[in-house]
C-alpha cells in the first residue's frame, strides 16, 4: 500500500514508519525536522527502496500538494505536531501554527487529492489523524476514564491546539465527506523518544548522577501505552475503523508520576547493580502551571470494534525500554561529556 506519514522522524511516527516498511508498504515520510525530528530513528527504514523522504512543513500548502502528488497515498497517517506540553506553555504560537493551521493545510491537501481520485480509490482512501487523550482535560481520582464521548476540555495550549485540530478533522468529514478518523491516545513510551520527555529524562538524570526532577508532589496520574501497541492501534483503525469515528487507545496502566519514577529507579538498580539507590536522586520541583491531575482512557470501543487491546504490559514495556536506552546512551544526550557520564556514573560512584 502507498502510505503518507507526517512527522515520521518523531517518536511515534518513526515507530510507525519502521513498522510499515517492515510490513512491505511504500512509505513517504513528510517531516520538517524540527528539534524533535531525528533521522537516526528511521535510518534502517531509509535504506529501503520503499521509503521516500520529503523535508517540508505541513503548514506549507504548496509543499503538501506536492507531497500528495509525489506519493499518491492510499492512507495518510497525520502525526506531525509540536508535542511537548512545557514548550506550549512557554511559546504557544508554534503549536497553533503546526497543530492547528498545519492540520487544516493537510486536510485541504488531502481533500483536493481525494476528490481527484477515481471512485474505487476514493472509497478506499483513509486519513488517520493521531491525537491525544489530553483533549478531554483532567479527571479527579474517582472519575470514570475518558470515553470517545467525553466532552473536550483542554487545559494546556498543546491540548487546546490538538483539540482544535480534532474539531477541524471532524468538520472536514461532516462538511466535505473526507474519509478521516481520529485516534486519541494516552502517554506513549518506548525507544527513540525525545530526551526531553519524562521517561528518557528520568533515565538520563539517574545515570548521569543528577537530580531526577518530579513535578509537584508527583501525584499526577497518567496512563502509559507502549509505542508499538499504539502503532498497531492506528494501523488497525485505518483498515477496519469507521470513517468519522473516534477511537481511544490506552494501556490500562495508570500510574502516579512518582510511582512510575520509582519503578524506573528500581529497574535501573536491578539492571546496573552497585552501591546506593537511584531513588535517592529524586527531587520534587515546582509544578507545571495548569497541570492536569489525572488522565485515564477507556479503550473499550477499540476493543469491541477493532479487536485492539494493548499487548505489552507496563512492566515488560518499561524493562525493554530501559534496556534500549542503556544500549543507546548517545540517544539521551548529544553532549559527549554527558554521554560519558551516562555510561560511567555508577562505576565512578558519582551519585
Ligand atoms: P514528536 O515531538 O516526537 O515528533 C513530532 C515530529 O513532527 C517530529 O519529527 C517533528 O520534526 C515533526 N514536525 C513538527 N512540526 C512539524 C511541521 N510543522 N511540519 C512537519 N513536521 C513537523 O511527537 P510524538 O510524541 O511522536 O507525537 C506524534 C503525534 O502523536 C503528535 O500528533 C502527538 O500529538 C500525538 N500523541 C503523542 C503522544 C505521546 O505520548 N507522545 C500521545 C498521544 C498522541
Amino acid at each position: 500500500m502507498r502510505i503518507l506519514v507526517t512527522g515520521g522522524c518523531g517518536f511515534i511516527g518513526s515507530a510507525l514508519v519502521r513498522r510499515l516498511i517492515a510490513d512491505g508498504h511504500l512509505v513517504t515520510n513528510v517531516d520538517a525536522m524540527t528539534y524533535a525530528g531525528d533521522a537516526r530513528a528511521v535510518a534502517e527504514a531509509a535504506s529501503s527502496n520503499a521509503y521516500q523522504f520529503i523535508k517540508a512543513d505541513i503548514s506549507d500548502a504548496a509543499a503538501m500538494a506536492e507531497a500528495f502528488a509525489a506519493s499518491c497515498p492510499e492512507r495518510v497517517f497525520h502525526l506531525a505536531a509540536e508535542s511537548h506540553v512545557d514548550r506550549s506553555i512557554d511559546g504557544p504560537g508554534v503549536f497553533i501554527k503546526t497543530n492547528l493551521v498545519g492540520t487544516s493545510v493537510m486536510l485541504d491537501a488531502a481533500l483536493k487529492y481525494w476528490r481527484g481520485l477515481p471512485e474505487n480509490e476514493r472509497q478506499a482512501f483513509r486519513f488517520i489523524h493521531v491525537s491525544t487523550d489530553e483533549v478531554y482535560g483532567t479527571l479527579q481520582a474517582a472519575d470514570p476514564a475518558f470515553t470517545e464521548d467525553t466532552p473536550y476540555a483542554p487545559n494546556s495550549p498543546y491540548a487546546a491546539s490538538k483539540a482544535g485540530a480534532d474539531h477541524l478533522v471532524r468538520a472536514w468529514v461532516e462538511t466535505y465527506g473526507l474519509p478521516a478518523l481520529i485516534t486519541n491516545c494516552s502517554n506513549n513510551y518506548g525507544p527513540f523518544q525525545h530526551p526531553e520527555k519524562l521517561i528518557p529524562t528520568v533515565i538520563r538524570t539517574a545515570l548521569s548522577g543528577q537530580d531526577i526532577p518530579v513535578y509537584g508532589s508527583g501525584e499526577n496520574v497518567r496512563d502509559w501505552l507502549f509505542v508499538d501497541d499504539h502503532v498497531l492501534g492506528m494501523m488497525t483503525a485505518a483498515e477496519t475503523g469507521r470513517t468519522g469515528r473516534k477511537y481511544n487507545f490506552g494501556g490500562n496502566a495508570e500510574r502516579t508520576n512518582i510511582g512510575l519514577v520509582r519503578t524506573i529507579c528500581r529497574l535501573l538498580d536491578d539492571k546496573r547493580p552497585g552501591a546506593g539507590k537511584y531513588e535517592d536522586q529524586i527531587r520534587f520541583v515546582t509544578d507545571r502551571p495548569g497541570h492536569d491531575l489525572r488522565y485515564a482512557v477507556n479503550a473499550g470501543r477499540a476493543k469491541d470494534e477493532l479487536g485492539w487491546t494493548p499487548s505489552v504490559s507496563l512492566d515488560e514495556g518499561l524493562s525493554a525500554t530501559l534496556d534500549w536506552y542503556l544500549a543507546h546512551p548517545d540517544w539521551l544526550s548529544r553532549d559527549p561529556a554527558e554521554i560519558a557520564r551516562l555510561g560511567l556514573a555508577r562505576e565512578e560512584g558519582a551519585r
